[in-house]
Formats: structure tokens, C-alpha cells, sequence
């Protein structure tokens, strides 16, 4: 991925405003520029937009929602920023924070009242480092449901999207100003296009394995469960243009993708009462202090597998809203037994482990004590009975956290904190709010830093393109 300063070509072309990359991020700053009367092109390396997005839950965090308020949650950017601040162990950027906790919940009422993206609060997802419902999903309750949307409305909103259109290059001045875009069309086409303000929008570099290996060393082996066509070209421009970078070792990662299945298991059965063994049948982990830190324990173990176990009432109840465990189901990952015996015997189990371990479970349940990893088992909740179920999973990289150094405006800045003149970057390119460990991953992080910073970058760089037209 290079940046070309030598050579300008003559642009045939030249829009406002060009946007790399059709996911969230993408398609929220082409509607944000849409909306200051900009033109706009989004371009996208694959045939159609899919991106991690459509790979997500579609679960958004936003913070002072009106869905929010309408549902009683009392939140604010203050009580947002402490719980970012807990959970990063203080790493996370506090100005950062401060304005995604400001700018997120008017970004959801915007996409919901001004581009009929519907999207509300759930409340299936509480906790997990969220002092409040926060995480607003589609009707659907999917990624590729909320993609469609974004789609939809930009299409309504006059947003052109060429999508087969991979950039390979981008040229600049010897100032830094983005001049223009290299786009590598089917067949070997090659076609130069200018703009007078650049969006990144490329998401991470989690399909780049020379990236991974050197900033995430942990996960050089893991499996990559985010969009294969996220290499990191976004970064590597910004970098090459003089840009900083931050947290580039933080990432998003999952305890409990489907092995070999690879689908996701929903995180609301252990909530509900399902817990993790090994592949002794021993459990080691608290499986709720951490959804995304849950890969590394999982790694840690035997094989590097472990099993989910539930029963056939969570499996019915989760069912009815999630589509990931419907593909569970379709593709065969669960196995069922009428007893821990049998259960211990279908996954090659040590014998006795699951109903010594389930016994432990309900021990604390009933005391309400803290179990030997920390957790605390809700006795409001019925306890697990026969048919019992089990996934096999292991851990895997979902996406990067770490990027380009931005400013409230999402303005890509060099490292003395003096910004490029006219690039931008959000959604997985931008750093974000999730300090430099997976640990510090908040729920809903990843789709809030694309919409949010997708709008204020698309804003602003729809701005600065109308006050001074190529
Ligand atoms: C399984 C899974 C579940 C997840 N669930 C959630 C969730 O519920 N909530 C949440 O907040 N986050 C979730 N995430 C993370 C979330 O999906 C991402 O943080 C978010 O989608 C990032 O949006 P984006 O627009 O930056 O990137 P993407 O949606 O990945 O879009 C980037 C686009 O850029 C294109 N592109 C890249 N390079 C080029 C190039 N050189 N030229 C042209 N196009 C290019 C790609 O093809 C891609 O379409 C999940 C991730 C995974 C993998």
C-alpha cells in the first residue's frame, strides 16, 4: 500500500469527498456528507459491501439515546467515560471517550429519525463492562441487516457506491494533502480518481497475518473470524503520509467461535446460567469478566478448544433471537445427551467432570457466594437440566482496535498532534476506546467507533471539501 507523490496523474474525475472502505464507518460518513450537500463516492474493494459488519451482531453502542431515555435509562457521557476508564484499567484516552460518550447517542437518533435506520436499546445485553443498557441493534438483530440499511439509505440519500473499485495507492502532495486515489478495477483496469477531502474507512489489519504477527504476537497462530479483505491498507497510507498511530496491540478477540464450525455462540447462554470446560471437563475461567479477554484463557487450554455447556431450555430461549444459534443448529455444532454421563462420554470428557463441576455450580448458586474464579451464579435463574448441550469452540481474533491517531473531529493527526490536511479515518482504521489489551474491549465498541466517528468525520470533511471546491 503506497502513497504516490511523484507522477500525479491528471484526475479525469474529482469528487468532494471519497470514502475507502462500504461498512459501517463507510456508509455513516457518506450519509454525514450527504446530508452538508456534499458529493460523495464510497469505494469498495469487493463485489458488495459486506465488511466485518455484516459479519457483526449489529449490536451499536450509544450512549443518551432517545430509545434510552424512552426506555428509562438514565446514562450520560460521564457515567460512559468511568466505565471506559474501568475497563481499559485507565489506558483508554479520556477525550476520546468523553466525545464518543457525547456524540454516539445523537448519532443513533439521527441514523433512526433522519435515515430510517431503526435501531433501539437492548436490553438483552447488560453488563460485561456497560453500567447501563447501551447496545442498540436493528429490528433483525444482525450486522448484515444493519449493512442493508446503510445501504439503503445511502442510495436514497444519492450516495454513489462503487463497489469491485480496490485502492491500491493513494497520491499526495509534498504537504501531505491527499490529492487523489488509485482504484484497481476487474480486468487489470486501472483508473485514477481526485478528491478534495479522504475518509478511511478500511477497518483494521486483521487480514494482514505480518501485521498481526508483529503488533499482536498472542494471536499470530489464532484464527481471524473478521472480514479477510481488512489488511490494514488504511493504516499503512495514514503512516506513510507521517501520521501517528496508538494501541496498535489491542484488539477484539472471542473465547466461543464454533470449532470447526465457525460460528459465533451467543454470549446470552452463559449469561443465563452456561459455563466453559476444557477438554479434561474442568472449568478455568470466570466466564463473564471478560467476552472479548475470553480467547486467551480458551487458547491457554488443552488443544486450544473448550465446551460450551448449556441445556435444551437456553437453547429454545436463545433461539428466538439470535440467528447465531439457529446456524448452530443447522450445521450440527451441538451435541445433546439426557445426562452428564452421556454428555461427558459425546465430547470425550473425563468422566465424572461435567456433573462435579455442575454440583460445584449449584453449591454457590445456592449460598450465593462467589464460585473459585470470582463468578457469582444468579439463583433466580433455574439451574441447568437434562437434555444438556455442548459446542466445542476455540478463540479467535475478531478485529483490531489499535489505528490512527484522530481529533474530536476525526482528523488523522501526526504524532507532534498537528493533523493531515484533509484525510480523515474512522470505524477499525482510527484508534479507539479499548486501551492496548484485550481486556480492555467494551461491548458494541467496535460498531459505535465506526457510526460515530464515521459521522463526525464525514461532517467535517464534507465542510472543509464545500469551503474550498477543487
Ligand atoms: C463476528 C463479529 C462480530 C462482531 N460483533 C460486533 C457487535 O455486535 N458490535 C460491535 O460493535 N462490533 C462488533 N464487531 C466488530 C465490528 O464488526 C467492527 O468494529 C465494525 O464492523 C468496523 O466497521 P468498519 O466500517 O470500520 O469496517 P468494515 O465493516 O470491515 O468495512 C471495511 C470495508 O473496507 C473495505 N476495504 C478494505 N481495504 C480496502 C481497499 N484498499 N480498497 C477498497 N475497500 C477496502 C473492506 O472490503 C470492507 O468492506 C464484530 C466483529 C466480528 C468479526
Amino acid at each position: 500500500m503506497t502513497v504516490l507523490r511523484d507522477s500525479i496523474p491528471e484526475f479525469e474525475f474529482s469528487v468532494p469527498v471519497v470514502i475507502v472502505g462500504a461498512g459501517a464507518c463507510g456508509l455513516t460518513a457518506a450519509l454525514a456528507a450527504r446530508d452538508q450537500g456534499a458529493d460523495v463516492i464510497v469505494l469498495e474493494r469487493d463485489k458488495r459491501p459486506w465488511g466485518s459488519t455484516s459479519m457483526s451482531l449489529g449490536a451499536i453502542c450509544a450512549v443518551g439515546s432517545r430509545s434510552q431515555r424512552d426506555n428509562g435509562v438514565d446514562d450520560s457521557a460521564e457515567i460512559f467515560v468511568a466505565d471506559v476508564i474501568a475497563k481499559t484499567d485507565g489506558e483508554a484516552d479520556e477525550t476520546l471517550a468523553r466525545r464518543i460518550g457525547e456524540r454516539s447517542g445523537p448519532t443513533v437518533d439521527w441514523l433512526t429519525e433522519t435515515h430510517r435506520i431503526p435501531l433501539s436499546v437492548d436490553f438483552k445485553w447488560t453488563g460485561l463492562g456497560h453500567s447501563r443498557p447501551r447496545l442498540h441493534l436493528p429490528p433483525g438483530r444482525t450486522g448484515e441487516e444493519l449493512l442493508s440499511l446503510l445501504s439503503n439509505a445511502c442510495a436514497r440519500a444519492g450516495v454513489e457506491i462503487m463497489t469491485e473499485a480496490y485502492v491500491t495507492a493513494i497520491y499526495a502532495d509534498d504537504n501531505d494533502r491527499v490529492l487523489g486515489v488509485r482504484i484497481q478495477r476487474p480486468g487489470g483496469v486501472v483508473e485514477n480518481l481526485g478528491c478534495d477531502t479522504l475518509i478511511i474507512a478500511t477497518c483494521g489489519y486483521g487480514g494482514n497475518h505480518e501485521m498481526v504477527a508483529r503488533y499482536i504476537p498472542e494471536m499470530a497462530n489464532a484464527r481471524y473470524f473478521g472480514h479477510e479483505g481488512n489488511r490494514g491498507d488504511g493504516i499503512l497510507w495514514g503512516v506513510a503520509l507521517g501520521a501517528a498511530v496508538r494501541e496498535m496491540s489491542a484488539y477484539q478477540g472471542l473465547g466461543t467461535l464454533a470449532e470447526p464450525q465457525q460460528v459465533v455462540v451467543p454470549h446470552p447462554l452463559m449469561i443465563e446460567g452456561g459455563f466453559l470446560v476444557n477438554a479434561e471437563g474442568r472449568r478455568f475461567t470466570h466466564e463473564l469478566a471478560n467476552i472479548s479477554g475470553m480467547c486467551v484463557p480458551v487458547l491457554a487450554q488443552p488443544q486450544g478448544i473448550a465446551w460450551v455447556i448449556f441445556d435444551e431450555d437456553r437453547h429454545q430461549a436463545c433461539l428466538a433471537h439470535s440467528v447465531d444459534q439457529r446456524q448452530l443448529e443447522e450445521v450440527g455444532a451441538i451435541r445433546r445427551a439426557g445426562s452428564w454421563e452421556e454428555l461427558e462420554r459425546l465430547c470425550n470428557l473425563q468422566p465424572g467432570s461435567l456433573s462435579k463441576e455442575n454440583s460445584e455450580i449449584e453449591s454457590v448458586r445456592a449460598s450465593g457466594e462467589q464460585d473459585r474464579f470470582g463468578r457469582r451464579f444468579d439463583n433466580t435463574l433455574p439451574p441447568l437440566k437434562a437434555p444438556f448441550c455442548a459446542v466445542r469452540v476455540t478463540g479467535a481474533l475478531f478485529h483490531t482496535q489499535g489505528g490512527l491517531l484522530i481529533d474530536e473531529n476525526a482528523r488523522v493527526l501526526r504524532e507532534d498532534g498537528s493533523a493531515l490536511p484533509n484525510l480523515y479515518a474512522g470505524g477499525g482504521a482510527a484508534r479507539s476506546i479499548s486501551g492496548s489489551r484485550v481486556t480492555g474491549y467494551l461491548p458494541g465498541a467496535g460498531l459505535c467507533m465506526a457510526v460515530t466517528l464515521g459521522a463526525l468525520a464525514g461532517e467535517d470533511a464534507a465542510r472543509a471539501a464545500l469551503r474550498s471546491p477543487a
